[in-house]
């Protein structure tokens, strides 16, 4: 019953691109962030991106959204909608983006401090937030290396959270999945031990791995928007994400430039390229 959710080598082929050029508008909103720029000034560029490489925006394709990504800043976690809102020095903002090129897709999100923040305790908790949030997704990334089933990425994740020594909140209700024709697939993939391990893990899986972490409560609402959603108790939130093809050769990170060589080093693990 789970045969759909592998991918021919010629399928995983189609997955590269698109991935790359997510990876390239999340670059170019990387370089745009910072004090004044607004929310709809960085989607306006990752757009620009997608559209420039001959790609169409994925997150146009969910019902009811207009935007090519989504910015979430401070207490918002995920889902943010791009706009007026103008960035402070020391917010914390996350960009997640996605792109569908030839029938395949692209999702990725990164968080960012934005430069100039004053007050320094504030500036270093939220990059230690997104610092730690960024380990567990390779920490999850790596899993698949190894691992036998889907379950362990969640496991993995939760276990780097812990390791930081740090009493953040894994977001329970938002979770990982799969990719591919769709930008959310089977299998689910969640950010934290779970009972049931779910599918295998073998050639064809590809996955986005997402976790979203907050400093405080993982409690969650829904903004009167419809989309944003933000700590109950005011805590910061980061999302880091990535999505990663399993092939014959190994595993290959679709949505970093270099396949997820930086990031898995401290893991031991060489990303290898599809169809190598
Ligand atoms: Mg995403
Ligand atoms: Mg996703």
């Amino acid at each position: 019953m789970w045969r759909s959710l592998y991918k021919t080598p010629a399928q995983l082929r189609g997955m590269v691109e698109p991935g790359l050029i997510t990876a390239a508008a999340l670059d170019a909103v990387a370089a745009a962030i910072a004090p004044g720029a607004t929310t709809g000034e960085l989607d306006a560029i990752a757009d620009q991106v997608v559209t420039a490489r001959g790609a169409e925006s994925n997150f146009k394709l969910v019902r009811g959204y207009r935007h090519t990504t989504c910015i979430s800043v401070n207490r918002e976690v995920v889902h943010g909608i791009p706009g007026s809102r103008v960035l402070a020095p020391g917010d914390i903002v996350s960009v997640d983006a996605g792109a569908k090129f030839r029938g395949w897709n692209g999702d990725s999100a990164r968080t960012f401090v934005v430069p100039g923040g004053e007050d320094a305790d504030l500036v270093a908790s939220r990059e230690r937030l997104s610092a730690v949030t960024e380990r567990s997704l390779w920490a999850g990334i790596a899993a698949l290396a190894s691992a036998s089933h889907v379950g362990e990425i969640g496991a993995a994740v939760q276990g780097a959270i812990e390791a930081s020594g740090e009493d953040y909140g894994i977001l329970r209700d938002y979770v990982g999945h799969g990719i591919g024709r769709k930008m959310h697939e089977s299998p689910t993939v969640f950010n934290y031990r779970v009972d049931d391990l779910g599918p295998e893990i073998k050639p064809g899986l590809c996955v986005a791995i997402e976790p979203m972490i907050v400093t405080g409560s993982d409690a969650t609402l829904v903004e009167d928007d419809g989309w944003t959603v933000s700590t109950v108790d005011g805590g910061d939130g980061s999302h880091w994400e990535h999505s990663v093809a399993v092939h014959d050769g190994g595993i290959w990170v679709l949505t970093a430039a270099d396949g997820g060589a930086s990031g898995l080093s401290d893991f031991g693990i060489v990303p290898v390229p599809i169809g190598s």
